[in-house]
């Protein structure tokens, strides 16, 4: 038998600035859960910013900015060790507020990918997948039902990275572009954003978990 290949790493952050969601708990008891049900990766979750720098970083595969929130007073020493750990291949994942974050520094705009503008629909919604051939939807059916709170963004990310998931805006009346979940690649680095997550319910899904496991295998590059 071939050894099994160590496990992926994740460092996950919780911490916020801004608005709180009332999901933090239950989104680390589940990326607790999933670690030890997956074995394929380990958990550290922190809200201590000063847990995100270069040595740490170091040991890290996948970085995961959960429901943070607002201008999360980074240094330039560690805002430079998170840049330098993604473009030279280090995984970041983003969810649901990690958008609503570090409004002022551009490059991590980019790593994520858009910035939240607003969310004018919180109720239950038709997701529709975009592409049900990638790693990260594998398995999906075409379109899904669920309560959450839906995000809109300041421009849309459409041009610059591989929407996954978007709403029907049919399902909330509403006409428009509005992706939901999105991969790109950042230098040498992968990225993923989920903008689901507001609610309990959603952390406890099936799906959203299975999507999330596949992500932190994509960004991780395995
Ligand atoms: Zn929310």
């Amino acid at each position: 038998m071939p050894p099994s290949p160590a496990p992926i790493r994740v460092l996950m952050l919780t911490a916020t600035a801004g608005f709180r969601h009332d999901s933090i708990p239950v989104a680390r008891q589940t990326m607790a859960d999933l670690a030890a049900r997956a074995s394929t990766f380990t958990v550290t979750a922190t809200e201590t910013l000063a847990d995100i720098n270069a040595s740490r970083l170091a040991s890290t595969d996948v970085l995961m900015f959960a429901l943070t929130s607002g201008e999360l007073p980074f240094d330039a020493t560690q805002k430079d060790a998170i840049v330098s750990f993604v473009m030279n291949g280090g995984g970041y994942v983003g969810i649901h507020s990690a958008t609503d974050t570090l409004y002022q520094w551009p490059d991590y705009g980019r790593i994520v990918g858009a910035y939240f503008k607003e969310h004018p629909w919180t109720q239950e919604a038709a997701v529709t997948i975009e592409d049900r051939g990638h790693p990260i939807t594998t398995g999906l059916a075409a379109s899904f039902r669920l309560l959450e709170e839906f995000y809109t963004f300041q421009q849309n990310p459409r041009p610059s990275v591989h929407v996954l998931l978007s709403l029907d805006a049919a399902s909330v009346l509403a006409q428009g572009d509005f992706p939901l979940a999105w991969t790109q690649t950042v230098g040498q680095g992968r990225s993923y954003y989920n903008a689901l997550g507001h609610f309990d319910s959603t952390w406890r899904d099936g799906w959203f978990q299975s999507q999330i496991t596949n992500a932190i295998r994509w960004v991780a590059q395995r």
